[in-house]
């Protein structure tokens, strides 16, 4: 297979070194290999053959079977035009041609059976077909079955390249390369039941029938997802094996009395099961680099509470880490609350800390009597230092780089068992992916008793409407929050509305506090109108995306999304996690103008119909692609995946996962003689087609 590489089209007949340069410019295509690949995106059905009579209102091109019975000649010089009058028993269809019309005229046996094909349309009940292509019934045994329409560009079709030139290019390759040697071991074949290579690149052009295309592409699907993940995995246990974590053996003290007085409530089934997850990971001696998933509300303090104590149970220390100050000092006051009664030491420290504070909390974490430290980015300062760090959880990771999750492993000799939790739920398959170097654990359940928040779809004209809900919740003696876009191309505009949005508030619900929040203010500006509403100081937040990560104001039920359709509906769902953590009903209403496309309407519309984070996520990446899911960015990942699509083919990836993991288990080096096309193909994909541009 690898030698297809080097072989250049430009020795394909028919194809020449002109063409090769402008396929190579056009499509990428420079080597067998790659025309191979040059996968179609639709496919014409010549597998079977129609009755006129029964065709019928918007068909595909399909294929008929008959004779020709008349032809005539119609208009003048440019103008004129041939039509046949073909008929197969059952009806007639008039066949016309604008071009070549003696040719096609000459070339032509009345009497004698062909097969056309083209796309029949109708006109005043009569049907006709522009074109087709006409063979006789002998010829067509060759090109039977589904045959691959490709995707092109003008300057190749205006330069004579049709997608059924580059059909029989491709198969003028295949028919030259009758051995094609396999690109998968030949024991992974052989446990998935893949179709071999060469039949799958055979069918993929020019299959058979719908049954058989689908086998060609699961099979070029799983390839190409193989070889991902064995590049990931190969990464990923490299780095293992160098990194020696903590053991963590023992459940202690700690745990065990907070777990049986406590606990504020029953632990649900899934945070039982991340918990226990986890516990596993930190008892292996390796380090462990775990991403939390969970929806918002669905309990990860806790879980990462509990998984610090078992640390400390083990003589190490825990650090906390989130991106903001004000989500730094809630976790101080959930967690210092939750553990105070067993004795731990907890400790605050956020870029507002006080000297005095400070050298208080140094020291502490010097000799050991601090337990745990939360904080924001001040934690990785080089002048905190641990006696003995062994856990630390960052919240709300896509805020973080990977190179400041790396200062803190840096803190000790040993480095510590790294928690990343993040509410952005990213189907669990892309995370593999696009996390290739964290495992992954998901909470995927609610706590009992929580009321779906209520999501509602309004327009601009229903705004008074929408006042007059605001102020009943405000009456309540609820908080309300409203949300506007804020990009940086439009910023102007943005702002602009933003402050309108901002004075019509304050101008009607004038007895109300209102305080004010966007992404421009300054740090401490920001901060403070934030924690006028975490205090109830103010009911109403009118404010950007910055409320978007974690912000917990339990007495907020009502959450307004100005120009909804803007936003990505991952953000959607994370804005609407800022309301429903009472035990208030809330509600999210998103609005927009009353001429928004349908396919954004469909889109807004999965707001209103669930309220499962996986299940938006899900939607949102068939819709949007994995490029612009949060968090794919810095992955690294090449997402230019030829026939692969991660939102869609999430069990391939699965399967994929699975064979590169055992198939590394058993031979690590991939040094079998079975595995021998491995190297060789990682180095060929992995060393062209990285995009570097999109590692951070
Ligand atoms: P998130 O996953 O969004 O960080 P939190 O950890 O803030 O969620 O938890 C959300 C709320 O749910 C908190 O008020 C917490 O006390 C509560 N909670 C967590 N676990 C449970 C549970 N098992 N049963 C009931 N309530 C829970
Ligand atoms: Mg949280």
């Amino acid at each position: 297979m690898n030698r297809l590489r080097s072989l250049d089209i430009k020795f394909i007949k028919g194809v020449g070194p002109t063409r090769a340069d402008l396929l190579e410019k056009q499509l990428g295509i420079r080597s067998y290999y790659d025309l191979l690949h040059h996968f179609p995106s639709s496919y014409l059905d010549r597998s079977q053959i129609y009755r006129i009579a029964d065709l019928s209102g918007d068909m595909p091109s399909i294929q008929l079977k008959g004779r020709f019975i008349s032809f005539a000649t119609h208009g003048e010089g440019a103008k004129s035009r041939l039509v046949g009058v073909f008929s197969d028993g059952s009806g007639t269809i008039e066949v016309v041609w604008f071009q070549r019309i003696k040719a096609i005229r000459q070339a032509i046996n009345p009497g004698a059976e062909y097969i056309i094909f083209g796309k029949p349309t109708e006109f005043n009940r009569r049907w006709s077909m522009i074109h087709p292509e006409v063979d006789t019934t002998s010829a067509t045994t060759a090109a039977q079955g589904l045959r691959g329409v490709y995707p092109l560009t003008e300057q190749l079709r205006n330069r004579g390249i049709s997608s059924r030139t580059l059909f029989t290019w491709i198969q003028s390759v295949l028919n030259s390369t009758p051995k094609l040697s396999e690109s998968l071991p030949q024991p992974v074949i052989d446990h998935y039941r893949l179709m071999p290579l060469r039949d799958a690149l055979c069918a993929i052009h020019n299959p058979k029938d719908v049954a058989q295309l689908q086998r060609a592409k699961l099979r070029l699907k799983f390839e190409e997802l193989f070889y991902l993940q064995l590049n990931i995995l190969r990464t990923t246990r490299t780095r293992n094996a160098r990194l020696n974590g903590f053991r963590f053996p023992r459940i202690g003290t700690f745990f065990n009395s907070f777990y049986q007085n406590c606990l504020p409530f029953e632990l649900t089934g899934a945070q039982k099961r991340v918990i226990k997850e986890i516990r596993a990971d930190m008892g292996t001696g390796r380090q462990m680099n775990r991403l939390l998933q969970g929806d918002v509300g669905s309990g990860k303090t806790l879980v990462a509470l509990l998984c610090m104590l078992i640390a400390i149970d083990n003589n190490t220390q825990a650090c906390l880490m989130a991106p903001t100050e004000i989500l730094a000092t809630q976790h101080f006051e959930t967690i210092s609350q939750l553990a105070a009664p067993i004795g731990i030491n907890v400790k605050l420290l956020t870029g507002s800390t006080r000297k005095k504070q400070r050298d208080i909390i140094h020291s502490q974490l010097t000799d050991g009597s601090l337990h745990i430290l939360i904080g924001t980015h001040a934690v990785i300062e080089d002048n905190v230092q641990f006696r003995n760090l062994g856990f630390v959880v960052i919240d709300e990771q896509h805020r973080f780089g990977v190179a400041q999750r790396a200062r803190l492993w840096k803190k000790n000799l040993t480095p510590p068992h790294v928690l990343v939790m993040t509410a952005t739920p990213i189907p669990r398959t892309l995370a593999m992916t696009v996390y290739g170097d964290l495992d992954v654990s998901v909470i995927d359940e609610l706590p009992p008793g929580r009321k779906p928040v209520e999501t509602m779809l309004r327009y601009d004209q229903q705004r008074l409407q929408v006042y007059q809900g605001i102020g009943r919740q405000l009456k309540a003696g609820r908080q309300v929050y409203i949300v506007y876009p804020l990009i940086e191309e439009s910023e102007k505009s943005d702002l602009k509305s933003l402050e309108e949005g901002y004075e019509l508030i304050r101008e009607t619900f004038p007895q109300y506090r209102v305080a004010y929040v966007h992404g421009r203010m300054k740090p401490a500006e920001k901060d403070y109108q934030m924690s006028l509403f975490a205090s109830h100081q103010a009911d109403i937040l009118v404010a950007t995306t910055v409320i978007e990560v974690g912000v917990n104001v339990p007495n907020a039920t009502t959450m307004v999304i100005e120009n909804a359709e803007r936003f990505g509906l991952s953000q959607l769902h994370q804005l609407r996690g800022r309301v429903g953590r009472g035990g208030e009903q809330s509600f999210c209403i998103l609005m927009t103008k009353h001429a928004i496309a349908k396919e954004t309407r469909r889109r807004l519309e999965i707001m209103t119909s669930t309220s499962d984070g996986f299940v938006v996520a899900e939607a949102d990446l068939k819709m949007r692609g994995p490029g612009d899911i949060e968090g794919t960015m810095q992955s690294g990942i090449p997402f230019d995946l030829h026939i692969a699509n991660l939102a869609t083919d999430g069990q391939i990836v699965q399967l994929a996962r699975e064979a590169a993991g055992s198939l590394l288990d058993e031979d690590p080096e991939m040094s079998a003689p079975v595995n021998a096309m491995l190297r060789p193909t990682l180095a060929a994909i992995f060393n062209k087609h990285v995009d570097w541009s999109r590692i951070s």
